[in-house]
């Protein structure tokens, strides 16, 4: 009988997809070619950890839902089983997003690498505290056909798409500290997404964006992108009059 954890057990799977991705030259492949040829944007960071997320939540259901068969584990221990894989996915899709900074950063002259979003944990616990007040949880099993939506797809996208926002806020935050104007912006996807995001939508100054700006809710395709400088957004021309004056016209995209 094999010591490896559940959570091994899915590391592991996860690492080979990613191999069979990679070889298979998919979006998965070039999404990390843009990464590493450093020029990724916010919007392919957000497609990255919808994927990993999809894979991240195929292989929970595998080893830990209602059909894995999994037993003689205390709840306790399969939630640990179950935080982990949360973690390593969120670790995945902010590591990817830091990835997708450091192009930025270069692209605008900025020297300095990316810095990852920090996961706040109480994303995963605040799941982990739903799946034990399932209905039927007995000592041994912690997924049950009443909860085990809470490893579905949606939910799972949902904190790996957070590492992308966090990620956004923990630079712009930095480079608003050490002195820089950091541009935030928020689209709704084709067709628009939903009331609530039409009135946070629009492009701001770090630090004055509407009160919960950085929130995804389930299914929302809306896109979120930072900028540590306006010159991306703008288009900047110059005209010489009659007199051979020189001016400057900035012209907002
Ligand atoms: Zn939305």
């Amino acid at each position: 009988m094999s010591e490896r954890t559940l959570y091994q057990m899915m590391l592991s799977d996860f690492m080979k997809w990613q191999n069979s991705e990679r070889d298979a030259n998919g979006k998965y492949a070039k999404l990390w070619a843009k990464a590493n040829g450093g020029k990724a944007t916010y919007p392919d960071a957000q497609e990255y950890s919808r994927i990993i997320a999809d894979k991240w939540s195929e292989l929970l259901k595998k080893y830990c839902g209602v059909d894995s068969g999994v037993s003689g584990m205390s709840s306790d221990e399969l939630a640990t089983q179950v935080s982990k894989a949360l973690e390593q996915c969120y670790k995945g899709s902010s590591y990817y997003s830091s990835k997708v900074q450091d192009g930025i950063n270069k692209s605008v002259g900025l020297n300095i690498n990316g810095v990852e979003g920090k996961l706040d944990r109480t994303r995963i616990t605040r799941l982990i505290e739903k799946l034990k007040n399932g209905e039927s949880v007995t000592e041994d099993i912690l997924i049950t056909a009443e909860t085990e939506w809470l490893i579905d797809k949606p939910v799972v996208e949902n904190i790996s798409m957070s590492a992308v926002t966090d990620t956004i806020q923990e630079n712009a935050r930095l480079h608003t500290e050490a002195g820089l104007y950091s541009y935030i912006e928020r689209k709704q996807g084709a067709g628009g997404c939903c009331d609530w995001c039409a009135s946070v939508a629009g492009r701001y100054i770090y630090g004055e964006q509407p009160y919960d700006f950085f929130k995804i809710h389930k299914h929302c395709n809306c896109q979120i992108t930072y900028m540590p400088s306006r010159q991306r957004w703008q288009n900047i021309t110059f005209t010489t009059d009659s007199k051979g004056k020189i001016s400057k016209n900035i012209e907002d995209l």
